[in-house]
């Protein structure tokens, strides 16, 4: 069965598929406590929530033996003008990525149940995840051999880089699991030292500080400190990702068609930004992730972005 997802996988567009045993994330649930205790989350209350369900797969959904997880490379072909203002590469597509990754997670469990029966998930739960409910996704793709992750917090995946969406599959059986990589940063620190808010120490990130939570996440408006620093980006960031070098050296254009441009991103210059319309905004991102942080926000943030 293994050999049958893994394949599957591939024949569906993912780039990378790997499958770790499902326990309980002791180490996970210890830093994650200290994390929060910190309030680096910041506004982001859901964090608190569903912790066990967060840090115990059987908890999230009962008789999960297996995590199956999936990787699918973001990465565009092409570039925002470098004197414009950005949005981070990962809303570039006009189709928000939670909708394609559930897409072809359906499609890769359909293909398990009609091969091997309903009984390989628990149809009465939610099993399939992408980025928006109780699932450590990095530190599972982690423990599912898929890479290590990185001082800027993200999954480093070996091949791809750190510019690729995580699904995952909770599946009710025993399947042949793949062994964690080691870490690869070593001594490098050039993320850290790249981050203009200095919200990263090495180990954590601290969320309030981050680009990417105050340009979509914060309620109201990016704090006074972090406004002169948004470095030309209205919605995420992509500084950290862009500096490390194992990006530099593995990231290469997706090949998913349904992640295709929104209309017109590419040629938007900085004025264009500054007089877009609610019409505009709603005709190139209605279906896209940029619309989470709503017209206004990103109003907002096209304001502070100009400032400097
Ligand atoms: S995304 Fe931007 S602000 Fe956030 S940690 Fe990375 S460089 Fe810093
Ligand atoms: S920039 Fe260096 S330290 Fe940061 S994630 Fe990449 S390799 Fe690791």
């Amino acid at each position: 069965m293994t050999n049958f997802i893994k394949q599957k996988a591939k024949e569906i567009g993912f780039d990378a598929c790997g499958i770790a045993k499902a326990s309980y994330l002791e180490q996970d649930a210890d830093f994650m406590k200290s994390w929060l205790a910190a309030g680096k989350h910041g506004e982001m209350a859901y964090l608190e929530r569903n912790f066990e369900k967060r840090t115990n797969p059987s908890a999230l959904v009962p008789g999960t033996k297996s995590v199956l997880v999936v990787l699918l490379n973001y990465f565009p072909s092409e570039k925002q003008p470098s004197d414009s203002l950005h949005i981070a590469r990962y809303a570039h597509a006009e189709i928000d990525y939670h909708t394609v990754l559930k897409t072809m997670l359906s499609e890769l469990e359909n293909a398990l149940i009609r091969a091997y029966g309903t009984d390989v998930v628990n149809s009465q739960f939610q099993h399939t995840f992408v980025d928006s409910a109780p699932v450590l996704e990095r530190r599972w793709a982690q423990r599912a051999g898929l890479g290590w992750i990185g001082k800027h917090t993200q999954l480093i995946a070996p091949g791809i880089g750190s510019y690729c969406f995580i699904g995952s599959l909770m599946l009710g059986v025993e399947l042949d699991y793949d062994e964690p990589i080691a870490d690869r940063c070593g001594t490098c620190s050039r993320c850290l030292q790249a981050c203009p808010t200095n919200a990263l120490d090495g180990t954590s990130i601290d969320a309030r500080l981050c680009i990417s939570y105050q340009t979509i996440e914060k309620k109201g408006s990016v704090d006074a400190s972090i406004q002169p620093n948004l470095l030309g980006f209205v919605l995420g960031c992509d500084i950290c990702a862009d500096v490390c070098p194992w990006n530099k050296k593995w990231a290469i254009p997706h090949r998913t068609e349904a992640l295709r441009p929104a209309l017109n991103l590419y040629e938007l210059q900085k004025r264009d930004w500054q007089e877009l319309s609610a019409e505009k905004y709603k005709a190139m991102f209605q279906k896209s992730a940029v619309k989470r942080a709503g017209f206004s926000k990103l109003k907002q943030n096209i304001a502070f972005a100009l400032q400097k």
